[in-house]
């Protein structure tokens, strides 16, 4: 195939992907604009590329994997974002919810513990000319003092317990969405900062991999 009609292709299965997602009970329409404008496909590996826009994850290498789109779509829609946040990224992965972060917010801070994906998801940023995230490599387990506060802190991996230094780099009304749990189960928690009280809530149950790092496994 040539490339304007790969890219048609794409453009398709995009538009059947955000459908599925909506049909799924995503109604936050800036989440589901983001999905239609960010190419998933440019995010996973070339050997996968063909299943890019089906609703599964995907093995990165490293051991790693670029969560299934529900997934990233419910964490989006959790976050409450309106548009004006600051909002830091705990392991970009991909750089695939990176990007749709970019769309959704003011500023985004991200950080990744593996270098070989760091480099990668910074580069494909690069590339789509996004230029309002700062990507670092790195242990983001103890968050990034440097940029707090966050009013909102999104964690692809899983920690054994809130760690501390992450509900205190919240915002007041700041929303800290992260799994917690081992390789036997986890559950999603939303974290809610009211002043000095944190409010947990129990979203559902979850399967990421291990946060490593100083507040990790
Ligand atoms: N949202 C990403 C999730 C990738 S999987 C995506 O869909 O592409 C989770 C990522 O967290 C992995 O890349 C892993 O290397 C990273 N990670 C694990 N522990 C970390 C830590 N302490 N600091 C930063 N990144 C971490």
């Amino acid at each position: 195939m040539v490339a304007a009609d790969m890219n048609a292709a794409y453009r398709r299965s995009r538009r059947r992907l955000v459908e599925l997602l909506r049909a799924s009970g995503i109604e936050d329409l800036a989440v589901l604009h983001a999905f239609d404008a960010v190419p998933r496909h440019l995010f996973v590996p070339e050997a996968v590329r063909h299943r890019a826009y089906e609703d599964v994850a995907l093995p990165l290498g490293h051991g790693q994997t670029i969560s299934r789109p529900l997934s990233h779509a419910l964490h989006l829609q959790l976050a409450r974002l309106d548009g004006t946040e600051r909002v830091l990224e705990i392991g970009s992965g991909s750089g695939f919810q990176t990007a749709l972060l970019a769309r959704l917010v003011q500023q985004v801070c991200s950080i990744e513990v593996i270098p070989e994906l760091a480099a990668r998801a910074q580069a494909q940023l690069e590339m789509l000319q996004i230029d309002n995230v700062e990507l670092r490599t790195g242990d983001g387990s103890t968050g990034w003092p440097e940029r707090a506060p966050f009013d909102a802190i999104l964690v692809g991996a899983a920690a054994p317990v809130v760690p501390v230094p992450l509900r205190e780099q919240l915002s007041e009304g700041g929303r800290l969405l992260i799994p917690i749990g081992n390789e036997n189960g986890q559950r999603l928690l939303l974290v809610e900062r009211k002043g000095e009280e944190w409010t947990e809530t129990e979203v559902e149950s979850a399967r990421f991999v291990p946060l490593v790092g100083e507040e990790g496994w």
